[in-house]
């Protein structure tokens, strides 16, 4: 079967924005108001003569708790359905309580899992990026899924553990 790389993290990361760059289509659905993603969209991906497939993650809570929830519930799912797993963080705003609830599901995970510290949209960002060593799950990939910035040595990554 084709393998299936799961995007989660909590609404308005860029999870939609990075799986239109990994699809090269614009099929997910970007929004500047948080919670538009369908609960969960596969699309299919070709990178280096590999086919896989990608799972956008969506879905919206009314208040912070549910919200928390509902990220680490999508992480729960990836773990058990994908193959590996991208944790989208927005390394301009930093790691927050929902990405560290969702870091706390994804670091016990038998799947592998690559930290993408996304909205690097420049060098200078590049130190804001370094800090999501915090959330313990190794070394965040710093990309900006708007400028393709990075996204193809992130790729390179996956396809090594996919
Ligand atoms: P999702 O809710 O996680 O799927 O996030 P979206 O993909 O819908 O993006 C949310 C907002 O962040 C949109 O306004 C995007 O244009 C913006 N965005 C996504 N990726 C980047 C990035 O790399 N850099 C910057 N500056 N903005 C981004
Ligand atoms: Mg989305």
């Amino acid at each position: 079967a084709v393998p299936t790389l799961a995007v989660v993290g909590r609404p308005n990361v860029g999870k939609s924005t990075l799986v239109n760059r990994i699809i090269g289509r614009r099929e997910a659905v970007v929004e500047d108001v948080p919670g538009v993603t369908r609960d969960r969209v596969s699309y299919e991906a070709n990178w280096s003569g590999r086919r896989f497939m990608v799972q956008d993650t969506g879905g919206w809570e009314p208040d912070a708790k549910g919200l928390q929830q509902s990220v680490a519930r999508q992480a729960e799912q990836a773990m058990s359905t994908a193959d590996a797993i991208l944790l989208v963080v927005d390394a301009v705003v930093g790691a927050t309580a929902t990405d560290e609830a969702a870091a706390r599901v994804l670091r016990r995970s038998k799947t592998p899992v690559i930290l993408v510290a996304n909205k690097v949209d420049d060098e200078r960002t590049e130190s804001e990026a370094a800090a999501l060593w915090s959330l313990g799950l190794g070394e965040p990939r710093a990309v900006s899924a708007t400028h393709g910035r990075g996204t193809g040595d992130l790729l390179d990554d996956v396809l090594a553990v996919l």
